[in-house]
């Protein structure tokens, strides 16, 4: 089976179970419920990029994100926003839809100065700060910018207007990908045996959509 390019929400469903992300993630079996949370953050992001991009005044009710928006724009650097990424199978930075593309994001905020950057992912939910997703970013960063030596990390948690950051080094890659190197290489052999076995988690008693799962805990 051949593998589909995985994003940090793919490699993080695989980690909690390779059988709730092949129902979900590859055979794409149980539709996600297009929730009003959803529904809020996509326009959050759209709301900010819009900010950001084209200068555009936030709507009233984002109003209070203004003081980050601004301190964001006089930052010095060259700026990116919603920047479609991709890692290509032989690890090198690719464009998200290119055809040996392994790993794609989308990084919200992005400023680069000359030997460092800036990252930044806005959460709309609720501070539940999960590294993965902004280390792989930044190996990212590191792969597309060789002169970049540090990259600064950062979740922007809109319901508390605080952040969380965290640094990366580029002398450090090699242990940044120490960490997703096991799970992506039992993810490889899933696709190659064509198996996909269940991992018992916090999920599986009340949201698991995989009813058919013998652990899944919402079965009648
Ligand atoms: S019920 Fe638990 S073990 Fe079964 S597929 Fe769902 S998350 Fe995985």
């Amino acid at each position: 089976m051949k593998p589909l390019p995985f994003s940090w929400t793919h490699y993080d469903t695989f980690t909690t179970c390779p059988r709730q992300f092949y129902g979900k993630i590859v055979l794409k079996k149980f539709k996600e419920p297009e929730t009003e949370a959803l529904t809020w953050g996509r326009w959050v992001h759209e709301q900010f990029e819009k900010r950001q991009k084209h200068g555009c005044p936030l709507p009233q009710t984002l109003k209070e994100h203004e003081p980050f928006m601004t301190a964001l724009t006089d930052m010095r650097g060259e700026m990116s926003c919603e920047e479609k990424v991709g890692i290509s199978k032989d690890f090198k930075p690719c464009g998200f839809f290119d055809k040996n593309v392994w790993y794609r994001a989308a990084i919200d905020f992005k400023k680069l100065m000359p030997q460092m950057a800036y990252i930044v992912d806005y959460k709309t939910g609720k501070p539940k700060p999960k590294w993965g997703q902004l280390k792989l970013n930044a190996l990212h960063t590191f792969m597309k910018h060789p002169e970049v030596k540090a990259v600064k990390a950062e979740f922007y948690w809109t319901q508390t207007k605080e952040t969380s950051s965290q640094m990366f080094y580029r002398d450090k890659q090699s242990e940044m990908w120490a960490e997703f190197v096991p799970n992506l290489k039992q993810m490889l052999e899933c696709y190659r045996a064509e198996e996909f076995p269940p991992r018992q988690n916090g999920l599986c008693k009340a949201y698991c959509p995989d009813l058919e799962c013998e652990f899944n805990g919402r079965k009648k």
